[in-house]
């Protein structure tokens, strides 16, 4: 039996897994799918969480069980990678290896908060938080409902981050769920962005530049985050600008997964080298590269994830 090993069951692992269940001869092909998560999250429900908008209020309405999205007819194998070996044409999980005739790493991008001084630690604690992963985006619930005066600041940390149009997104439903409070008024929010103004585009950012001054937030851009101090409230550019706040939404560095620098696929910071025009790792043979963790230019979203699996 010859095998399509696929890396990861996010949406990019998942699409292009049940894709290849109906694409190849299953009496000839077995395909199989690695993921170390309990369960499957539906990232844009992070955005809405923290305010519990839309019917996004608790983990039910984000996660399934990992297993449930895919197709009965693939295999899951629960377990971490811990290493590929594209000459041997194995892989590594937890208690099992796994050969392989054509591999799909889909393995996505990570938070890497202890990139940054002072935040690793503090992140998820009093006043810092992010909206970034299910767990950090049901804790920022009750600091958001409590907050009623002072400064929210959305800070992007660096780039490239998975979903770019999500830090605005959320500056903007921050500005509407304090007016519906009622204390819009008491309370300042400052979008600071490592881009050169409210978007990375320069039709969107003029457009949003605009919706976000008639909202009253105010956009810092070409801030690049060097270091948050928790006590001070306080965030710090390498140029030595100050923001101050006393809530602030972060999202953190975004990196690719330790796996892949680890066995010699990365470009540095965890993602795949890729051929943008086929998907190819650059260097592997017989390894193709889906999703976020593709260092391709071309944002980080799950739309092109889905597209990139039906390529
Ligand atoms: C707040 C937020 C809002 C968003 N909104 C949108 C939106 O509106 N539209 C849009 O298109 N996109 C949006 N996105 C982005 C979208 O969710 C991602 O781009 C998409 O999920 C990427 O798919 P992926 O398959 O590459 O990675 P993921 O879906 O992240 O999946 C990666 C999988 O790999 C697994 N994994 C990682 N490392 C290992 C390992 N070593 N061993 C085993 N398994 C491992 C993980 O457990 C995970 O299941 C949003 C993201 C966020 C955070």
């Amino acid at each position: 039996m010859k095998r399509v090993l696929v890396l990861g069951a996010g949406t990019g692992g998942t699409i292009v897994a049940n894709m290849l269940t109906r694409e190849l001869d299953l009496r000839e092909w077995e395909v199989a799918v690695v993921d170390s998560a309990e369960e499957h999250h539906y990232q844009p429900g992070n955005l809405f969480i923290p305010f519990r908008l839309y019917g996004y209020e608790g983990r039910e309405d984000v996660a399934r069980p990992i297993r449930k999205p895919l197709s009965s007819k693939v295999r899951f194998v629960k377990g971490a990678v811990r290493a590929i070996d594209t000459e041997a044409r194995r892989v590594e999980c937890d208690g099992e290896r796994l050969d392989y005739d054509f591999l799909v790493t889909a393995l996505g991008c990570r938070l890497a908060p202890e990139e940054v001084e002072g935040l690793g630690p503090a992140l998820g604690e009093g006043a810092i938080h992010t909206f970034y992963d299910l767990d950090h985006a049901l804790a920022m619930q009750e600091p958001l409902a409590r907050m009623e005066s002072g400064r929210l600041v959305v800070d992007i940390a660096d780039t490239p981050i998975k979903c770019p149009p999500a830090p605005i997104e959320f500056a903007f439903l921050a500005d509407s769920f304090f007016r519906k409070k009622g204390v819009r008024d008491r309370i300042q929010i400052t979008l600071v962005t490592p881009y050169a103004g409210a978007f990375t585009k320069p039709n969107t950012n003029r457009v949003l530049s605009q919706v976000a001054q008639e909202k009253g937030i105010e956009v810092v851009p070409n801030f690049l985050l060097a270091s948050v101090d928790p006590e001070g409230r306080t965030i710090r550019s390498y140029g030595g600008e100050e923001v101050p706040f006393d809530l602030l939404c972060i999202v953190p560095p975004n990196l690719g997964p330790d796996v892949i620098e680890e066995s010699g696929l990365g470009d540095g910071a965890g993602y795949c080298l890729t051929d943008p025009r086929t998907l190819r790792h650059r260097k592997a043979e017989r390894v193709y590269v889906i999703g976020d963790v593709a260092n391709i230019p071309t944002s980080k979203a799950g739309s092109v994830a889905h597209f990139e699996a039906e390529t």
